[in-house]
């Protein structure tokens, strides 16, 4: 590398420096072993070769991290389009002892002497491209700016806060009602997370993916079940209600073993029944191995919780899963819902969802319902579920029980 920026400088040419990732390939030596994982890693190697030149380099780092230095570049083009073949190459299956193997690769692209002038900085600034590649999904390049940099700085920031914010429980839980249009009455709730950062309150979309990236929500997480399904047990008692509870598992969740035990020591610490806990997963907890996942929810499900498949409408082979996976309930997502009933998609999609809900046995949740004319429209097309801004927005603890209190002197 230090030859490559030496020669570089000398013929005022470009060095791009491209660091390679594999996609969950420790998925790959879990499952199929690491004799199979090491036959991958040398044929990505070969893979790789045939598509640079005999100047450049291709070398592995470690791990499943390579790292191609192209020299002699006149233009920045180039590189994307030797990132673009590996993304192609790499996505082919591989063919290892009778097996079939898909893999996939995020590229990180820098270069000299644009975005830095030392082998430390091009290496750190190809290291964040492919970090922020991996983060918009699997097989995908990206090419270091140095608002990315700015970007990865302030997560970093972020990170120390919400690292400060588990120890000071600056978390909570707000509450937003699950409504029955047969019973005309709320049949429970969806607890949604907050943080209380400064007196402000910032939601999930703000901060999850980081609490999610370093698997700090494993560590948040347990402490607030323990909260949700208490302030649950309470609503049933005082109210002497059957409400349940949906709550939001993250795949980084649901991956560790740790979770399960985890829900059931919540159950016992607030004396709450599984019946009354439904998890919502969305189709990003499917991208890893289906059988195992298949496997958990169904002991899930046996030890007495619903499962709710999430966001459903937005992902891309939902019926999939539907097939496979045992699920009792699907959330449909918002989207579909704004429009409603004047675009005929997604009148047309709602509908469809409906029937297959009705087809497959399993409770469709409408989600994001703001107006009369939604509500009327579902109603009138066998939607016995809803959620949204129309019945209530999220609640603190508070406003949920003044909000009951409110709905049990009006049947009163
Ligand atoms: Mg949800």
């Amino acid at each position: 590398m230090h030859h490559a920026i030496v020669n570089a400088k000398t013929h005022k040419h470009l060095v791009s420096v491209l660091f390679l990732d594999l996609d969950k390939f420790k998925n790959i030596n879990d499952t199929l072993g690491h004799d199979i994982g090491d036959l991958l890693l040398i044929e990505v190697g070969k893979r790789v070769q045939a598509l640079c030149s005999p100047n450049d380099t291709v070398c592995r780092l470690g791990g499943d991290e390579f790292l191609i230095i192209l020299e002699d570049l006149t233009h920045y083009e180039k590189a994307i389009t030797v990132a673009k073949e590996i993304i192609a190459s790499l996505s082919k299956p591989f063919y290892l002892e009778n097996k079939i193997i898909s893999t996939s690769t995020s590229i990180g692209i820098t270069y000299y002497p644009n975005d830095g002038d030392n082998i430390k900085v091009l290496l750190k600034n190809a290291d964040i491209a492919m970090y922020r590649s991996k983060a918009r999904g699997a097989g995908s390049y990206e090419i270091y700016t140095q608002e990315l940099s700015d970007l990865i700085k302030e997560m970093v920031k972020l990170e120390e806060r919400l690292k400060k914010a588990i120890e000071r429980n600056e978390f909570l839980m707000h509450y937003q009602p699950i409504y029955d249009l047969h019973k005309q009455e709320v049949i429970g709730f969806e607890a949604l997370m907050r943080w209380n950062y400064k007196g402000t309150l910032y939601y999930p979309d703000s901060f999850l993916h980081v609490m999610e990236e370093n698997k700090m929500i494993i560590e948040a997480s347990s402490a607030l079940l323990v909260s949700i399904f208490s302030f649950i047990k309470k609503l049933n008692d005082t109210f002497q209600k059957e409400f349940f509870i949906s709550v939001n598992v993250s795949p980084v969740q649901f991956g560790v073993d740790s979770f399960h035990d985890n829900l059931i020591e919540a159950l016992e610490i607030s004396a709450l029944e599984a019946k009354y806990v439904c998890l919502e997963v969305t189709e990003n907890l499917f991208l890893e191995n289906i059988q195992e996942i298949s496997t958990k929810l169904a002991r899930l499900q046996s030890y007495g919780f619903s499962i709710a498949l999430d966001d459903f409408g937005t992902g891309y082979s939902s019926l999939k899963y539907l097939k496979v996976l045992p699920i009792n309930k699907l959330k449909l997502d918002r989207i579909f819902v704004q429009e409603l009933p004047h675009s005929k998609n997604d009148v047309a999609i709602t509908q469809s969802v409906l029937a297959l809900g009705q087809n497959f046995n399993v409770q469709v949740i409408v989600e994001g319902v703001e107006t009369k004319e939604q509500c009327t429209f579902l109603e009138e097309n066998g939607c016995q579920f809803i959620q949204g801004y129309l019945i209530s927005k999220p609640m603190s603890e508070e406003n949920v029980l003044s909000f009951l209190t409110k709905e049990a002197e009006k049947t009163l």
